[in-house]
């Protein structure tokens, strides 16, 4: 694959005045993907989507119209859209950017996508926090109402179309896609047991999608150049381009559109993109897909920013949060803030998940402050292991995958770093200098797990 040259799709109109509204959208050709795929039946629409090899964007990267074929069509319930934006992943930070610059690619993929479901609803799920883009999202919303391309006749089609945005209340755990659906009920946004997935029985009991904003956002593009021309931006098992999101230690963080051959070296080091660390400091290791991929080594970076080739390092693409960590960072302080996070965010629906997160974090700062014991570490691998086992293939002793993300780091910051574990309770205190946290930080860890 590789055949169409690397091109910005997603970002192109980024930074362009006006680039949220619709007439900006409109005169860069927006919505004539639409008028194309309204032309099509929806079938053929879903078959289009198959052959562009668009994977979700989210963090599963799984085939999208593969799941857009598991709706089951003689159902007789309503079919359902859920867009999730409910990005909360720590390392990641780019559909927030979608929303903001360019809403309408999105919702254009929203009236693609609810016509190749025969859904007549969706909902915009955005985290609570996203004040400006869901101020943005209904803008962009309303335009469309008004130009005719939601409501009752989409683009004068015998084809109706409603959408709702819906904001979340700040709980991570929402982006989960059946809490999502729960949320959106109006319940507490608990993970569902699966089977049945949504595909089948999903919201209010409905046959529904749930896709990412990057992953809508991208399919305009398939019906605006051709499936076979966005498969060829890509691999043989994954089309397009994706976003990525550099942070860390490196020159120019930021949102990066790359195409899916870029290495995690050249992410870091290429001018274009992170130009490198600041003077003096060396890569120790990088996060390549939010924070519940497994690190990688110095040594791992030579492997491209794609979902299989990210398996083969036993790591995962994820949510294309980047973060680059260098020397003079502690891999247990890493890993202890990590932790901290997903037991904060756990739901405490199931045992590992509820009891085994706040455990791991009260075992790494402890080895962290100098106080852990060789028996401390077995401990905390046994704990990661109950929680979900390494390497991450056939997960599941927990309900969601928060479960899984809160593991995969222990297992493999421990794997790889293991030295500098043992060092903290050989030394008897943390051997890059850091300070053990109670001493300046108690008053801003009122609340959360230790
Ligand atoms: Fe809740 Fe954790 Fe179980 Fe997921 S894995 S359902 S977050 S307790």
């Amino acid at each position: 694959m590789f055949t169409t040259p690397f091109e910005k799709i997603i970002t192109r109109a980024w930074g362009k005045p006006g680039s949220h509204s619709l007439e900006t959208y409109q005169a860069a050709g927006g919505y004539q993907a639409l008028e194309k795929a309204l032309e099509m039946a929806p079938a053929q629409v879903i078959d289009e989507v198959k052959k562009s090899n668009l994977r979700g964007r989210g963090g599963a990267g799984f085939p999208t119209g593969m799941k857009w074929s598991f709706v089951p069509k003689d159902n007789p319930k309503p079919k359902y859209l859920c867009v999730n934006g409910d990005e909360s992943e720590p390392g990641t930070f780019k559909d927030r950017y979608i929303l903001e610059h360019d809403p309408h690619m999105m919702l254009e993929g929203i009236a693609i996508t609810c016509y190749a479901l025969d859904a007549h609803v969706c909902y915009v799920y955005l985290r609570g926090e996203f004040k400006h883009q869901a101020e943005r999202t209904q803008a962009a919303i309303d335009e469309a109402y008004k130009a005719g391309i939601f409501g009752k006749k989409v683009l004068g089609r015998d084809f109706s179309l409603d959408c709702y945005l819906v904001r979340g209340a700040g709980a991570y755990i929402c982006g989960e896609e059946t809490a999502l659906l729960e949320s959106v009920e109006g319940k507490k946004g608990w993970p569902r047991l699966k089977p049945p997935f949504p595909a089948v029985v999903g919201l209010f009991g409905a046959p529904t999608v749930v896709n990412n904003v990057e992953t809508l956002a991208s399919v305009p593009h398939i019906f605006q150049r051709g499936a076979g021309w966005y498969a060829g931006l890509g691999t043989d098992k994954s089309g397009g381009t994706r976003l990525v999101c550099l942070s860390g230690t490196v020159k120019k963080p930021g949102v990066y559109e790359v195409p899916l051959n870029l290495t995690v070296k050249d992410l870091i080091f290429k001018p274009e993109y992170g130009n490198g660390l600041p003077a003096g400091r060396k890569v120790k290791a990088v996060i390549p897909g939010g924070s519940s991929a497994p690190v990688l080594t110095a040594d791992e970076l030579d492997v491209a920013l794609e979902f299989e080739a990210l398996k083969t390092k036993q790591t995962m693409a994820g949510s294309g949060g980047v973060v680059v960590m260098d020397e003079s960072a502690c891999m247990v302080r890493c890993l202890w803030r990590v932790a901290r996070f997903y037991a904060e965010e756990s739901c405490g629906q199931c045992t590992p998940c509820r009891e085994g997160t706040p455990w791991q974090t009260r075992l790494l700062r402890k080895i962290e402050e100098g106080r852990g014991t060789h028996e401390d570490l077995e401990t905390l691998v046994h704990v990661a292991s109950s929680i979900a086992p390494y390497p991450p293939i056939g997960l599941g002793n927990t309900i969601c995958a928060l479960g899984d993300a809160a593991a995969l780091p222990t297992h493999s910051f421990f794997q790889k770093f293991k030295d500098e574990f043992i060092a903290h309770v050989e030394q008897k205190k943390c051997p890059l200098g850091d300070k053990p946290w109670g001493a300046f930080q108690d008053a801003y860890n009122k609340g959360l797990p230790q």
